[in-house]
């Protein structure tokens, strides 16, 4: 028997996220975010949920032939464009779509001088200060893409820090209208947090990441919770063994878990070698959830390599085999990325390779949409 640790990605919550984005996005186009090998769903996973989309944005050329080779026809944006002068040849082969952030790119360009006509998302720093000409560039920078013959329709793009927190989009909306004023084109600014909460930003194009995997931009679930959004990944395991402790009795390395009182702990498969974080709080305030047998309980103790150990004082009939969620159904992992100080992302994108994953497909109705 293989541990009983294992994954499933559901493609039936990917087709409604997209769905939920399109709602609240209707006007936009979506640039569904697959980068990351699908926020750790898997490209070809994650495909099947989401072949519905208008294009997809990634950053990996490889990531990018792979979607043609599973025959995609659209769109597909290369959100950081492309590294280096061999990869021009690639755009025009894969008739891939790719920002252009920096100075160095439109040279390689110039140089490369591909046919084309090569579709580009001119990228404007509006306030990041990760990539994108500054407001001040951008002009410069459009007019001398414009005349460049292998360059076809230019849109402009821009990203936003704060769409999901206090300081909000106004600042950086200003900056990018002010930079594009009078220049002709669609545009793309929002990522998950400005489509679900920004229609100013929306335009003709929005590029959500993690809502279609059905986690919360800011972390927060309660942020999510009336959307209609679905987890897309969630991850099982079982109960290998149960102690029980007597007060003063301790768990786990470093002893950072103390019985105060009589109680039943029980051992799951799963440790930070499976992407659990090891950082999730089996002590004090605050712990992480896990649900075994559907129960909520909490973690007990420090995550080790390949177990974790949970409170089964919620759960009395609970005993090896019995069947544990780490996250999904009923257990948002925006609640378990918080008990560890980070965010859903993380956790999805850290599901490790040794777990083994299985799909949920759309039925033949559910994919003719
Ligand atoms: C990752 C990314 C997105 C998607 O962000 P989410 O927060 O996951 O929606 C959008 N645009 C760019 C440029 C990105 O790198």
């Amino acid at each position: 028997m293989p541990r009983p640790i294992h994954a499933v990605i559901h493609q039936p919550a990917l087709a409604n996220n997209l769905e939920v984005v399109r709602r609240r996005a209707p006007a936009s186009r979506v640039w569904a975010v697959v980068k990351a090998n699908a926020y750790g769903h898997g490209l070809k996973r994650a495909f099947g949920g989401l072949r519905g989309t208008d294009g997809f944005g990634l950053l990996d050329l490889q990531e990018a032939v792979t979607l043609r080779e599973l025959g995609w026809q659209g769109p597909i944006l290369l959100l950081e464009g492309f590294f280096q002068p061999q990869d021009v040849a690639l755009l025009e082969e894969y008739r891939l779509t790719t920002a252009i952030h920096c100075e160095e790119q439109l040279r390689m360009l110039e140089v490369a001088r591909p046919k084309g006509p090569i579709a580009i998302q001119l990228k404007l720093n509006t306030g990041m200060n990760r990539l994108g000409f500054r407001p001040e560039e951008y002009r410069a920078a459009w007019e001398r893409a414009r005349t460049l013959a292998c360059i076809g329709s230019i849109v402009h793009m821009t990203h936003f820090s704060d769409a999901d927190g206090p300081r909000g989009i106004d600042h950086q909306l200003d900056a990018f209208e002010q930079a594009t004023a009078n220049l002709p084109g669609e545009a793309s600014l929002s990522n998950s947090a400005a489509t679900l909460w920004h229609p100013r930003a929306h335009r003709a194009w929005v590029r959500p990441g993690i809502a279609l995997y059905g986690a919360s931009p800011s972390g927060v679930h309660a942020d999510i919770a009336d959307l209609g959004l679905m987890p897309a990944m969630s991850l099982h395991s079982e109960l290998l063994a149960v102690q029980d402790l007597q007060p003063g009795d301790s768990v786990g390395y470093g002893s950072l878990f103390t019985a105060e009182q009589p109680m039943r702990i029980g051992i799951v498969a799963c440790g930070y070698a499976d992407g659990y974080p090891r950082h999730a709080r089996g002590w004090g305030e605050h712990r992480a959830p896990v649900l075994v047998d559907g129960v909520r309980t909490h973690l007990v103790g420090r995550v080790s390599m390949d177990m974790l150990c949970v409170d089964l004082t919620p759960c009395p009939r609970a005993r090896a085999g019995t069947p544990v969620t780490l996250w999904g159904h009923d257990l948002p992992i925006d609640d378990v990325a918080a008990a560890s100080d980070t965010v859903g992302y993380e956790l999805m994108c850290a599901l490790a390779p040794r777990v083994p994953v299985s799909v949920a497909t759309l039925t033949a109705a559910e994919a003719e949409g």
